[in-house]
């Protein structure tokens, strides 16, 4: 094969879900294409990487050192809603349910794939929780076994603070990552969040 036929593919295949031939599909259709779609393509995807960046407080997605949420003083400061991973934020804003505030963790605790608590962004949750104004800690992660023992982790470590612990309900599918789920039942499952304390 040509190299630059090559090197696309090869870069395509890094990616997950995508196999040579689906990698050698989308390179074949890219070639049909008008050259300037692949360009604003190939710019969007420089552009994703040099201007998205982390929310230093909460670790959303964020185009400065503040994500939108946390730079907008209308949001409800008492409340914080902890979440794996920036989409599952995304997905949560969908639901127009909650005004509060998020902490995205960065993963799950996970031994086995060797992810331990330090990796993951939970003494800055705890020090956040800590702040006067904060009232509420919501746990909205995947009702999987990783899901529970790292909110069953987060529980212990927020009880002796002064905030109420919640969980969004368990109307959620075990198994089903905040991802997948319809906006509805996602939406149901924080207005029926239950008390950990
Ligand atoms: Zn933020």
């Amino acid at each position: 094969m040509i190299e630059p036929l090559d090197r696309a593919i090869t870069e395509l295949k890094k990616l997950p879900g995508i196999g040579q031939k689906t990698a050698e599909r989308l390179i074949f259709h890219l070639l049909t294409r008008d050259p300037e779609d692949v360009r604003r393509l190939s710019d969007a995807l420089i552009d994703l990487v040099e201007e998205v960046d982390r929310c230093k407080i909460c670790g959303n997605f964020s185009t400065g050192d503040k994500c939108e949420i946390c730079a907008d003083s209308r949001r409800n400061q008492e409340k914080i809603c902890v979440v794996s991973r920036p989409w599952d934020v995304t997905k949560l804003e969908s639901t127009q349910k909650y005004d509060g505030l998020y902490h995205v963790l960065g993963g799950l605790i996970n031994p086995i794939e060797d992810v331990s608590p330090e990796d993951l962004a939970i003494d800055d949750l705890l020090e956040r929780a800590k702040k006067e104004e904060v009232r509420e800690v919501i746990l909205a992660l995947e009702p999987k076994t990783e899901g529970e023992s790292t909110s069953m982790f987060l529980v212990k470590k927020l009880r002796p603070l002064d905030v109420e612990i919640t969980q969004i309900a368990q109307g959620i599918p075990v198994g089903r990552e905040l991802e997948f789920m319809d906006k509805a039942t996602l939406g149901k499952a924080f207005e029926g969040r239950r008390d950990l304390n």
